[in-house]
């Protein structure tokens, strides 16, 4: 019997036939994401673990016949991160389980493949809070794939990425022996996990944003915020196109109203524009767009405070900007006054812009960078789209960005890309000009977060790792995974001796 087949078969004994599959209709339901640019990608194996104890014996089992293995969540990466040609894809998603809200410590303790809306709903009938809500897809996106692709998102602004409120995680190595180890407090088998730093080093972060490579999430600790109670949203559109401004405001907002800002969202002119053409429910006149939209929201525990900075905000905008109302394009965003928020808000907010053109997807290109260098990379990302607009995928739009958000400290995302159709004829193009776009990004310093294997890769071609790090990421890697089985492909990585930077890319 070959090796895959033996492989089968003592997993199949392990979680019973109803959680492992090798079915073609199943294998092409998991054969891709929202990512238009890779082929469908077979698994030769889809496999359903229920626990931490499952998924040691199935790394255990991959290990003895050296069967490659890509941990999956929510499926939601648009990079090419939770799909495989070949080898073991993992689902998570019945492991999702909560099993300790504490109340009066402010964190819990959950399963890696629940999602981010059955956790909040859970947390929200609490009065409690993750404070990031994780991705724009989270409704079916999970835990495990927000710590793992250093998700940012709704609220963002104020609490961070999700691996910002990781205290925590337990996780199966991809080792011969299957190790389950847990990180932070929890490392201390005596402590509870209320805290992540100062058992050990910080073996957390080892395993946060690694796309999977690392290790296998099964558990999270993660903190805790009782939620806000006063809210308030408002938009403003500024005078002119002008990014110095978009900087300048962000800072100035940044500076003075702090932690009272829950999410700022800057909406370019050319979105705006583009949405406003699509709105099904248009007023009768539409007003002028002449500039980029802020949208605010703040959030204080009292209604005082909130109304002092509703006051401070209006101040810094008054100068460059007007109120605004999305009513002014679109009859279906509430005014401000009647905002509430929501996970609907939460969750569908980046639909509108995600796919600006319906039906085809994005090659997406989503990055930080600091709030000082916005004006210099609108210019350069234009001036890349400009010279090599033949080289796009026929009929595809590029934009420099859909949405900037404020990160806390002086962080921005720039979410962007390009969008390509969903057909084999355009995935070689889409790719090629994908990463050329991603190296562009690289080299004027971005800091990507869902780096999968198309941002992965990108970062790898545009030199920006020294020989050392990746010695020394070969090295970590290699402690924990030693027959390199898990992720491979991902940062160019096919096996500990090759040298990856074979791979780099020097433009013309
Ligand atoms: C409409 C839409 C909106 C989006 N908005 C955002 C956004 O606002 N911000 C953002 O960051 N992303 C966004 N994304 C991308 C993506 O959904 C997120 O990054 C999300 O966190 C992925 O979670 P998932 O559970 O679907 O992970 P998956 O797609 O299943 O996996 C993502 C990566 O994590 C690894 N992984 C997953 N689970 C585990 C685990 N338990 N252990 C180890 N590795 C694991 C996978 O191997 C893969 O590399 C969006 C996608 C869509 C389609």
């Amino acid at each position: 019997m070959a090796s895959l087949d033996k492989a089968y078969k003592e997993i199949e004994g392990l979680l019973g036939s109803k959680y492992i599959t090798e079915k073609d209709f199943m294998k092409a339901a998991y054969s891709r994401n929202v990512d238009p640019a890779f082929p469908d990608r077979w698994a030769d194996m889809i496999v359903r673990p229920v626990s931490s104890e499952e998924i040691s014996e199935i790394v255990q089992i991959a290990n003895k016949f050296k069967i490659s293995m890509v941990p999956r969540g929510g499926g939601a990466d648009l990079v090419g991160g939770s799909v495989t040609q070949g080898g073991i894809l993992l689902d998570l998603t019945r492991m999702n389980n909560v099993f300790h809200i504490d109340e009066e410590n402010f964190y819990c303790e959950v399963e890696a493949g629940i999602t981010w809306g059955a956790l909040i709903s859970k947390l929200n009938g609490k009065g409690l809070t993750t404070g990031v809500l994780g991705p724009g897809s989270g409704f079916s996106a999970t835990i495990g794939g927000g710590l793992s692709n250093s998700t940012a998102g709704f609220g963002s602004t104020k609490y961070g990425v999700v691996p910002d409120i990781c205290l925590g995680v337990e996780v199966v190595l991809p080792n011969p022996q299957g190790s389950i180890i847990r990180t932070g407090a929890a490392a201390n088998k005596f402590a509870e996990p209320f805290c992540r730093y100062g058992v050990a080093p910080d073996f957390t972060g080892l395993f946060m944003g690694d796309v999977g490579t690392m290790g296998i999430k099964t558990k999270a600790f993660l903190k805790l915020f009782p939620m806000t109670p006063f809210k308030a949203h408002r938009y403003y559109m500024l005078n002119k196109n002008d990014y110095n401004k978009v900087s300048e405001l962000l800072y100035r907002l940044r500076k003075k109203v702090r932690d009272g800002l829950r999410d700022v969202f800057v909406v370019p002119l050319v979105t705006m524009q583009l949405v406003a053409s699509m709105v099904e429910n248009k007023p009768l006149k539409r007003s002028r767009l002449k500039g980029p939209i802020f949208s605010v929201i703040l959030e204080a525990t009292d209604e005082r405070i909130l109304n002092i900075m509703v006051e401070q905000v209006d101040d810094i905008m008054k100068e460059d900007a007007r109120g605004f109302e999305m009513q002014e394009v679109d009859l279906d965003v509430p005014l401000s006054k009647d905002w509430k928020f929501n996970l609907k808000y939460a969750y569908n907010y980046f639909n509108k812009y995600i796919s600006v053109a319906p039906p085809k997807i994005s090659c997406t290109t989503c990055h930080k960078v600091p709030i000082s260098a916005i004006p210099e990379v609108a210019k350069k990302s234009s001036q890349f789209d400009i010279a090599n607009r033949n080289e796009f995928p026929v009929g595809s739009i590029s934009l420099f960005a859909t949405v900037i958000f404020l990160m806390p400290n002086g962080n921005c995302v720039i979410v962007g890309g390009f969008n390509a159709d969903n057909i084999d004829e355009q995935r070689e193009t889409s790719m090629k000009m994908w990463h050329k776009k991603l190296r562009l990004q690289v080299r004027y310093g971005g800091v990507h977060y869902w780096l999968g294997e198309a941002i992965s890769q990108s970062i790898v071609e545009a030199d920006a790792y020294t020989t050392d790090f990746i010695q020394f990421f070969k090295d970590m890697k290699k402690a924990v995974d030693p027959n390199f089985l898990l992720s491979p492909n991902k940062f160019h990585m096919y096996s500990y001796d090759d040298d990856i930077s074979r791979h780099v890319i020097k433009e013309d």
